[in-house]
């Protein structure tokens, strides 16, 4: 059966080998007689599932061993609570509004303390990464608990090329949709987070990791954070405060390996910008496509287009669906297109984006 060509924004594109791998265990792993959606989390097969993930992932990220990796659920949305409960220590935060989802983590932290918007782009419909100069300032007078970002803004295609510089000040970063499309500095971060089902795995795993020291004394608000949030419980228990998303921890791990054995974050990230550089070359190149986000805060990850209407739009994602193309059609606050083209999305795949959307504008004369 063929495979379409997907660009869908998340749950998104996994590599065909770790599909492949899982339905070739799905049955007996590892000769225990039994599938690991059907193995206990505490058994010694399911711990060395989650110690491989952990260690792969550290090695990718060079992880240094003052922070802690967590794999928990709820989704990142539920870290939007996690961190000021957790952080949130003289309910004092800064907040950088780039797009939707950094907006709901801020509302968020509205409810725990002074949440401050540092900086924002809404006035221009999340086009760009705001300013940083006035959200370093701000960090710099110490009185803050963290900063926080959101590095890649799905939606709106846009994201952080530089991190602010926050001094003393936690930098905090949701990095969902860019997580593992290239290497990061984690001592850049107080904490940073990610939903796996963009380039780590399926759905339903969050990745956390955080600097020990800003949890070694339990929450901010240890009278209200519900425990599972409790970052340092999780430390202590390995992820294990209560069962764990066992299957998909287990297939992010086959992910963290595919990372590494075709040659790790640096190798991707090459190939990442090589699928970027093609698919923002063929929109500025056209007289019918146009980049929706400000070109210096352009995604690696999500690439946002569109034509020039809405109806157009539609006939274009119609006839990108008969060329086997999926998942382009814009998140519903940003309209138009957009192409996420995540690690398991392959140059192949972008090919076929950028001759469709030729033909396309050939088609129309
Ligand atoms: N942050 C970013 C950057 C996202 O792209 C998303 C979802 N696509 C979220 C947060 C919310 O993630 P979840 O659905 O895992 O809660």
């Amino acid at each position: 059966m063929a495979r379409v060509h997907n660009f869908s924004a998340g749950p998104a594109a996994l590599p065909q080998c770790v599909l492949r791998e899982a339905q070739d265990e799905l049955f007996d792993y590892a000769g225990t007689g039994m599938s690991v959606l059907e193995m206990s989390h505490r058994s010694e097969a399911y711990r060395a599932i989650i110690e491989d993930a952990e260690a792969t992932l550290r090695r990718l990220l060079d992880i240094p061993p003052s922070y802690r990796v967590l794999f928990l659920q709820g989704g990142a949305t539920l870290q939007f609570a996690g961190i000021p409960l957790n952080l949130m220590r003289r309910r004092r935060a800064g907040y950088v509004v780039s797009g939707n989802f950094a907006k709901l983590a801020w509302r968020e932290g509205c409810k725990y303390g002074d949440a401050e918007v540092l900086a924002s782009s809404e006035a221009s419909n999340f086009d760009r990464i705001p300013e940083l100069g006035a959200v370093e300032n701000r960090a710099a007078s110490g009185d803050l608990d963290y900063v926080y970002i959101c590095q890649n803004n799905t939606i709106f295609g846009t994201q952080f090329h530089t991190l602010p510089d926050c001094t003393d000040t936690p930098l905090i970063a949701d990095v969902s949709s860019c997580f593992l499309s290239g290497p990061l500095d984690i001592e850049r971060y107080g904490l940073l987070f990610a939903g796996a089902q963009k380039n780590a795995g399926p759905a339903g795993v969050t990745v956390v990791i955080v600097r020990e020291d800003l949890i070694a004394n339990g929450p901010a608000r240890a009278d209200i954070c519900p425990t599972y949030l409790d970052l340092r419980v999780q430390a202590e228990k390995g992820s294990m405060y209560n069962t764990p998303n066992t299957f998909g921890i287990y297939l992010c791990g086959k992910v963290f390996r595919w990372i590494e054995q075709t040659d790790g974050l640096v190798a991707m990230a090459q190939r990442n910008r090589a699928k970027a550089d093609l698919l923002y070359r063929t929109i500025d190149d056209s007289d019918l496509f146009q980049g929706t986000a400000d070109p210096k805060s352009r995604s690696m990850s999500n690439v946002t287009f569109r034509t020039c209407d809405a109806e157009t739009d539609e006939a274009f994602i119609a006839y990108a669906r008969e060329r086997g193309i999926e998942g382009i059609k814009g998140h519903r606050m940003a309209g138009g297109l957009r192409a996420s083209i995540y690690n398991a999305v392959t140059m192949d795949s972008v090919g076929a984006l950028t001759a469709c959307m030729r033909e396309f504008e050939a088609s129309r004369g």
